[in-house]
């Protein structure tokens, strides 16, 4: 180990107190039990080594080997031993049989593609989030089974880890000719371009803490991020689906494979299905039933899941596929083998999120609010003892506190938390009433010193946000939630500590530019929404005052829409305002995407010579002054 990080340079080691939590937690569950290790080794082929996956030109987009140390059995003490045990099982990688034609290559990616062998050609499910690993694992297929060409592409859901690589697999002149079937859920391609273009800055930023793609791979920094080891770096795609799965089963017989899609939308993403494969007994439970306990709100931020519909899609497709199926399988992690393993697994995953959710409620409805819920509801012995219902990805008190606000919205139902002040404000006067910041942090380092790392993070974010320059304070919570980090089981909230540590240390990365949207997304981006990402980058102070109504024409698509610029809100509806237009920009979706990509400040846009302007261009550039450019980072652990 010669980063810096494992070098002690960034994170110091486990306290006394975190020996001893981990140790505890080491002796209450059954490391005896094997089986998820012969299941996620079973049916080897073959892999590359440490799954080292390049570009063209050599960068890595994908290389396993600086997690080498995950080799050791023992969990070092800086690393709860449950989420070091899901680390070492999300390293095993390469090509797998699942039966007689289906396989899937798993460790190439944060998710699995799988493979089934047609009459003719392939189905490939998932291509991984990027193009080189999708390649390169199914170049891996070819190499063991022959040079079938792939005949249908099946997106499971509208996550990028399972479409992004599809041009790794396919070319759009393919699917355009009619040669590649591209089959996806209802709503998957509003729901894939949707996603990070609203909230994109905050979700990528927060999404940092969320995979940790800065902290190391190290026992002391990185080890795994749940659903998989991380995220792949490397060109991302997208290609739209010839055909939507739309009745909730649907049975379709594709190159001479039985599929029956059963559709589960807003559960873990909201255009998702479920697959069964009668002839080979073969259930395919896409992300909603994997060996974590999955996210209900994913650290990065996103609308709350729906517990309650997840559990009753799980049920159902017990109730409908369970006494044809073998084997259950899904797009990331290792299969279950057996019908009666499968019954289990499944079972509990539907029970899993079904007491979070009716117990969330229950204690709801006494009165408790999402911070009680937390600290009251405890996950029934029958469930925590098995493993695929721990919390590697989720965490059980972020969940309970999803279900409350999915139900119940962001306010806890107290006055005081009606109006209170900024975190700033309401740092300093509670210090000040406290004693003020040096008897604080006197308090903080005796608790730090009894281990009590959650009460020191609570307080010391008091400190950090009264004065981020106060040095000692900032160490000392950087101390507390490194500590915190190694005690987690989720691997979520391991990186979110970790970084945070990190960033108390040596302050968050300098903001740097970037394209808040990918000339991908542009390109296929419904124009209400490119409008709508536009009206989000108004800043209401510089167009207060302004009254604008403007035409934009798309030259290339022969649509028009206009835009409305009152009280700082920009509107925008199909058509044309007519003789009441200021002016008329005209622009084409190619030099829509030019502009976006160049990662200019859109101010400049109006001179840059991809747009052009009819009638009073002084409008189009008071409109464009008005739109702000936001940073790649901000500051989340400090003000
Ligand atoms: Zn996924």
């Amino acid at each position: 180990m010669t980063n810096r990080e494992d070098r002690g340079e960034v994170f110091k080691p486990a306290s006394l107190h975190t020996c001893r939590a981990n140790a505890a937690l080491g002796t209450r569950l059954d490391f005896s039990d094997e089986s998820c290790f012969d299941d996620a080794r079973r049916g080897f082929i073959d892999t590359l080594p440490d799954a080292r996956i390049e570009t063209a030109d050599g960068r890595a987009v994908w290389d396993l080997s600086s997690y080498a140390f995950l080799e050791a059995l023992d969990p070092p003490d800086s690393v709860n031993p449950s989420l070091w045990r899901l680390a070492r099982l999300n390293r095993i990688h390469g090509l797998f049989e699942v039966c007689e034609r289906m396989y899937q290559v798993r460790g190439f990616d944060i998710a699995n593609i799988t493979i089934i062998e047609g009459d003719t050609g392939l189905i490939l499910i998932d291509p991984l989030t990027v193009c080189e690993s999708a390649a390169a694992a199914l170049a891996l297929y070819r190499r063991h089974r022959g040079d079938r060409p792939v005949r249908c592409v099946i997106y499971s859901h509208s996550h990028v880890d399972h479409y992004g690589g599809v041009e790794g697999v396919v070319t759009a002149a393919a699917v355009a000719r009619g040669e590649v079937q591209v089959i996806a859920p209802e709503g998957f391609m509003e729901a894939a371009v949707s996603e990070n273009v609203l909230a994109g800055v905050p979700m990528r930023r927060r999404a940092m803490f969320q995979f940790g793609p800065t902290l190391a791979a190290g026992p002391r920094s990185h080890v795994d991020a749940g659903l998989g080891k991380t995220m792949g770096r490397g060109t991302i795609s997208l290609v739209e689906p010839t055909m939507l799965v739309s009745q909730p089963m649907e049975r379709h017989v594709i190159d001479g494979v039985e599929i029956v899609f059963q559709l589960t939308p807003e559960t873990e993403a909201p255009a998702e299905m479920n697959f069964f494969f009668p002839q080979f007994g073969v259930l395919n439970l896409a992300e909603n039933g994997c060996h974590t306990m999955h996210n209900l709100c994913p650290l990065r931020g996103a609308r709350t899941r729906d517990a309650l519909a997840w559990s009753k899609y799980l049920d159902a497709a017990l109730d409908e596929f369970i006494d044809r199926t073998d084997v259950v399988i899904a797009q990331h992690h290792w299969p279950t083998w057996g019908r009666d393993r499968a019954r289990r697994f499944i079972t509990e995953q539907r029970d899993l999120y079904r007491v979070m959710h009716d117990q969330c409620l229950r204690l709801m409805s006494h009165g408790l609010t999402p911070n009680e819920i937390a600290a009251t509801f405890r996950m029934p012995a029958s469930l925590a003892s098995r493993w695929h219902a721990r919390p590697y990805y989720g965490a059980i008190a972020h969940n309970l506190r999803a279900i409350y606000a999915h139900y119940m919205g962001p306010y806890d139902g107290h006055p005081a938390s009606l109006d209170p002040l900024p975190p700033d404000e309401a740092a300093r006067r509670t210090l000040e009433y406290m004693g003020g910041a040096p008897a604080v942090l006197e308090r903080a380092r005796r608790d730090f010193e009894a281990g009590d790392y959650r009460w020191v993070v609570e307080v010391g974010r008091h400190l950090v946000f009264a004065d981020p320059g106060n040095r000692p304070a900032r160490e000392l919570v950087a101390d507390a939630m490194e500590q915190l980090g190694y005690q987690s089981e989720s691997s979520t909230w391991r990186n979110a500590y970790l970084l945070g540590a990190k960033e108390l240390r040596f302050g968050a990365p300098r903001p740097g530019p970037g394209s808040v949207i990918s000339r991908k997304v542009v390109s296929m981006l419904p124009m209400a929404m490119f409008f709508d990402y536009l009206a989000i980058r108004v800043n209401a102070d510089r167009a207060e005052g302004l009254q604008l109504r403007l035409d934009w024409r798309m030259a290339d698509e022969g649509s028009v829409h206009r835009l409305t610029l009152s009280h700082s809100a920009l509107s925008h509806l199909p058509g044309s305002h007519g003789a009441h237009a200021m002016a008329t920009v005209s622009t084409t979706r190619e030099q829509l995407a030019a502009i976006v990509a160049a990662g200019e400040p859109l101010a400049r846009a109006p001179d840059g010579g991809l747009l052009e302007i009819a009638g009073d261009a002084s409008v189009v550039r008071r409109l464009f002054g008005t739109f702000d450019e936001f940073p790649s980072n901000f500051n989340i652990v400090e003000p």
